[in-house]
């Protein structure tokens, strides 16, 4: 089994509910489960401002789906929950990245792990840290660095962790 970590986003169609339907998407994949969910938080949209606030979670899937085997089932999920792409950046139902999958560095046509802009994001590294505290990326930086840049944050939890509960 490889440890892979999974970022949601939402920022249409109710977010808390994509967000908990894709959580359920996932944890039903074959040869695949949870085993942890970060909270769900609100943040500020990247690139385009003229769309409603996002709401994000990181979660830690246990797979043995090969790489492009997992990103296929990702973007079926997003599909099947709505997912239409009119503009980058722009309002979406779902959007499932793989920030990381166990230590592998992946640079193909479809896929780049880890996710090229994961440092970036305090969207992202924030539910990261509160799932996975000793993480170390496959460059040798740990994920404590580098969510120090976003001590400050504003993001609000939505959804506590303790809240999320997933049918088998
Ligand atoms: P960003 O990648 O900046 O967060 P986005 O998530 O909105 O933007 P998408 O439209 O969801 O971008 O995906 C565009 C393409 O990115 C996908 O078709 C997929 O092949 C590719 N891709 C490359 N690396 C990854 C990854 N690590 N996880 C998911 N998709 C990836
Ligand atoms: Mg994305
Ligand atoms: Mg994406």
């Amino acid at each position: 089994m490889n440890k892979v970590y999974i970022a949601l986003g939402s920022n249409l169609a109710n977010p808390q509910a994509q967000l908990t339907a894709a959580l359920q998407a996932l944890n039903a994949l074959s040869d695949s489960r949870l085993t942890a969910v970060s909270s769900f938080y609100q943040s500020k949209p990247l690139g385009p401002q003229d769309q409603s606030d996002y709401v994000n979670a990181v979660a830690c899937l246990e797979t043995s789906l090969a790489p492009l085997a997992l990103l296929d089932e990702l973007q079926r999920i997003e599909h099947e929950q709505g997912r239409v792409r009119l503009r980058r950046w722009g309002e979406r139902t779902l959007d499932l990245d793989i920030l990381l999958y166990a230590d592998h560095i992946i640079q193909s046509e479809r896929l780049t792990v880890p996710h090229y802009d994961m440092h970036q994001r305090e969207f992202v590294i924030i539910p990261l840290v509160e799932i996975a505290p000793h993480l170390v990326l496959p460059n040798g930086q740990s994920i404590q660095t580098l969510a120090q840049k976003f001590a400050d944050h504003h993001m609000v939890i939505v959804k506590h962790k303790n809240e999320i509960h997933l049918e088998n």
